[in-house]
């Protein structure tokens, strides 16, 4: 494969943010594939609040069965201990062929990535697609991070997204407050979030 786009993410639940920000990467970017990992156990979150691994992995793939591009691995669900990003890139790169990895994601997340496990070796594994989000001057962060590491020159590409606004959160308050969820996220997730009484009391 030439070029593959990854977005990783809790996924609870997915929604048309993360559905949009694929999409629009993959036509913009000229992806072949974009391949959503749901993270195991995310060392940032507190695993008491998350669901559980299967019903985040169940939500992606009823979410994705309609798009021939897109594809859902659990590789980070079947690791042991916390997921972090390096490892997840370097398995792809042992295990697929591709000439360059794209790594979508929000700017909220983006704006954390010199915290990650190994940035350098993070930049030489993938270029980086950073999705605006409410409330972060994402210019600003890419500007400073060109200046304090000249060598990412033109790893990481900005793209705005028409869904930027919808999140998670937002999302399983509303359902734990008794609000509609419908048009944020597709129906069949939806649905499967009802029938599986989800998101009932917020944790
Ligand atoms: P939470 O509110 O629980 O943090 P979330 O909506 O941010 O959930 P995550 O699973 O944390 O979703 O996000 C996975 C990735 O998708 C992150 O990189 C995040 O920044 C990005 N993302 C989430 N929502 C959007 C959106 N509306 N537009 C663009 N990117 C998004
Ligand atoms: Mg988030």
């Amino acid at each position: 494969m030439k070029r593959l786009g990854i977005i990783g993410g809790t996924f609870d639940p997915i929604h048309f943010g993360h559905l949009l920000a694929a999409e629009m990467a993959r036509t913009e970017f000229d992806l072949e594939k974009v391949l959503f990992i749901p993270t195991g156990n995310p060392p940032h979150k507190d695993l008491n609040r998350v669901s559980s691994a299967l019903l985040r992995s169940e939500m992606v793939r009823r979410a994705i069965v309609d798009n021939e591009y897109f594809a859902v691995s659990d590789l980070e669900l079947e690791r042991e201990g916390p997921s972090y990003t390096v490892d997840t890139l370097r398995f792809i790169h042992k295990t697929l062929v591709i000439d360059q990895l794209f790594f979508i994601t929000g700017t909220d997340a983006l704006s954390e990535v010199f915290n990650w496990h190994y940035p350098d070796e993070l930049f030489k594994l993938t270029q980086f697609i950073g999705v605006f989000r409410p409330g972060f001057d994402a210019q600003s962060f890419v500007d400073i991070s060109l200046q304090e590491h000249p060598e990412i020159e033109g790893k990481i590409h900005l793209l705005k997204v028409p869904a930027l606004g919808i999140s998670a959160t937002d999302i399983r308050r509303r359902v734990a407050e008794g609000k509609s969820i419908r048009y944020l996220l597709p129906e069949c997730v939806r649905l499967f979030i009802m029938e599986n009484h989800l998101y009932k009391d917020l944790k």
